[in-house]
């Protein structure tokens, strides 16, 4: 038993050992977590549904823990629904019967097209009852809907959300269509699951009995699941190895693999080199150039295919055709397989001189040919996570550098070794941070190199410290934000530092209400204050106030990073304590912000 007290299927959906499991489970238990707002509850009811579904059908585990993830297939693979507001609209007036200036003028009321679908349902009625909606048929359907292309897509998308929601009964139709715009809203965090899969795999285990020297088993548990699904973020494999081989032998059943490609390890702010020297105080540690480019993960397997992925895990290789030749031809012959962390940075051959980001976020995205490439990048590699079949991350840093640099030749514009020097000395670290800076880069990363000194994938460390010039004298790093609401300008605005047409590009680009995809902005700011009116970070340094930025300046669009990837509120928070100048009731009421 759990604090949520055991899960009682029949309650709430009914079906029997091996029959597939109704969507109805997943949609009341989706009801029961919008409700809650405490972590721990939450992952005891997702448990309890996980530990009903292993013990039932457990078949249906990965459907309902995709659907859960409100993911339809790993990230990597690119797979996504691909649907619009407008095919749920016309899927939604066909299924229920409605026009679609109905649906759209309740959508306008509502805000929510989840709440519509619900409302029509419920005004319906049926002359045959169809059959009940499973978690594998809404999966299924899910894929094929997400695999349709071509001239007809859009309507046979259609087709398919008009099928499901036809089934849907009580609440399904609010989750539907929650789902289908993966904006499913109640509160369940990624890293939530996990844990409550760590937890059910404990109670249900068959396999084995915990390892004797475990005091916690379903800590331990949970800490595993995470563990794996970092250097192996696959449901299809994590939950069939969960399984069959029970989660003591994760570890052992699932493991990095080329071919997908794990969450970039990423760094902390600082703001001097004293504070990496008291940080580091004992500690062996290096200082490497930070360059200003893309993150990539490039992955070259066995049979010599190449892939390359930003730091989203989206497949980037079409691309980079240029950094797939590139590393082909200067791997050395000893080396068959290979995962290499770098940055990928605009670079101009006849000046011998890396260019700024700007530059390279001129690039195509999409099937570059080689001879119609423009901007030429080079790759500046930090750090190697597998070789020739074996997994690096458990290695030190020092080994894992070795391994790298006997890997590769370095070729002069297209191939090198990331700058650094080994030493703790403050003044010659300072004076490598000017030369980095002369040589175009934003700073320093800094890096334990044998003690605590493994790959952390998908984690901000403390063992990586980021060194900004820019930032310095003030925050120690930009701000990640993603815009979600926006006031009309009055008047005309001078010396704002923006010209007419930038901020009519702007104005014009927050102009329609509907936001087809949230982006992340990076923004500068002269500091951060406590604020009565902005509600960022909330309740960490004042328990009624949040934090304002002074003196906000948009810096770029980071196309790289998703909204989840923002800066959390615990960065902002810990950003504002460590100001240098930091007065508790430094109250900031004007509304510049
Ligand atoms: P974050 O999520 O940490 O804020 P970010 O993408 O906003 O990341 P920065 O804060 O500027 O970027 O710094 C971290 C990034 O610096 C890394 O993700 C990587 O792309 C880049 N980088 C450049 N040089 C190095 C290096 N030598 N070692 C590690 N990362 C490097």
């Amino acid at each position: 038993k759990n604090k949520a007290g055991d899960f009682d299927p029949s309650s709430v959906a009914c079906w029997g050992k091996g029959e597939r499991v109704p969507f109805m489970l997943l949609c009341l238990v989706f009801d029961m977590i919008s409700n809650e707002s405490g972590r721990i509850v939450i992952t005891d009811i997702v448990c309890n549904m996980l530990r009903t579904v292993m013990d039932t059908t457990p078949d249906d585990l990965v459907p309902i823990v995709y659907l859960s993830a409100n993911r339809i297939a790993p990230a990597h693979e690119g797979l996504e629904l691909g649907i619009g507001d407008a095919s749920i609209i016309k899927a939604l007036a066909e299924a229920c019967g409605r026009t679609e200036v109905q649906v759209k003028k309740q959508y306008k009321e509502l805000g929510d097209l989840g709440l519509v679908a619900k409302a029509s349902r419920s005004s319906q009625s049926m002359m045959r009852k169809p059959d009940a909606l499973t978690v594998t048929k809404v999966f299924n359907t899910f894929q094929l809907i997400a695999k349709e292309s071509g001239k007809d897509s859009q309507e046979k998308k259609k087709n398919h959300i008009k099928g499901l929601l036809v089934a849907a009964t009580d609440c399904e139709p609010q989750y539907l269509i929650r789902l289908l715009q993966t904006k499913l809203r109640i509160g369940l965090a990624e890293q939530t699951l996990l844990a409550a899969l760590g937890q059910a795999a404990v109670y249900t285990e068959k396999h084995s009995t915990p390892p004797p020297n475990i005091q916690s088993p379903l800590e331990e548990a949970v800490k595993i699941v995470k563990q794996a699904y970092s250097l192996l973020p696959v449901y299809d494999k994590i939950v069939p190895a969960l399984l069959s081989g029970g989660v003591w032998n994760l570890p052992k059943t699932c493991n990095f693999t080329p071919g997908v490609p794990v969450g970039p390890m990423l760094a902390k702010p600082t703001k001097g080199v004293k504070e990496i020297v008291l940080k580091f105080q004992d500690i062996e540690f290096t200082s490497e150039y930070k360059y200003d480019g893309e993150r990539a993960q490039i992955h070259y397997m066995d049979n010599g295919s190449v892939e390359i992925y930003s730091r989203n895990a989206e497949r980037n290789t079409g691309k980079f055709p240029d950094v797939v030749l590139a590393v082909s031809r200067l791997k050395k012959s000893s080396v068959r397989s290979f995962v290499l962390d770098c940055e990928l940075v605009a670079y101009d051959r006849e000046k011998q001189k890396i260019l700024p980001f700007q530059i390279l976020s001129t690039r195509a995205r999409k099937n570059v040919a080689v001879n119609d490439i423009k901007v030429d990048v080079c790759i500046y590699a930090f750090d190697m996570l597998y070789l020739n079949g074996q997994p690096l991350l458990e290695e030190e840093l020092k080994v894992r550098r070795e391994h790298l640099y006997g890997s590769f030749d370095e070729e002069h514009g297209y191939f090198h070794f990331a700058t650094t020097i080994t030493s703790n000395d403050l003044e010659e670290i300072q004076k490598f941070l000017d030369n980095a800076v002369d040589s175009s880069c934003e700073g320093l990363i800094i890096k334990t190199l044998t003690k605590d000194a493994t790959y952390e994938p998908a984690k901000r460390s403390l063992n990586w410290l980021k060194l900004k010039k820019d930032y310095m004298d003030n925050l120690g790093d930009s701000l990640d934000l993603v815009p979600i609401a926006a006031f009309h300008g009055r008047g005309k605005r001078t010396g704002t530092g923006f010209s007419e047409a930038v901020l009519e590009e702007r104005s014009a680009s927050l102009r329609s209400k509907v936001i087809p995809k949230p982006k992340v902005w990076e923004v500068k700011a002269a500091d951060l204050t406590i604020s009565p009116v902005h509600h960022a970070a909330i309740g960490i340094v004042d328990p009624d106030k949040g934090i304002s930025l002074r003196f906000p300046r948009l810096v770029r669009v980071r196309e790289d990073k998703n909204p989840e990837q923002s800066s959390s509120s615990e960065q902002v928070a810990e950003m504002y304590t460590s100001q240098k100048h930091n007065h508790p009731n430094n109250q900031d009421d004007d509304e510049d912000d």
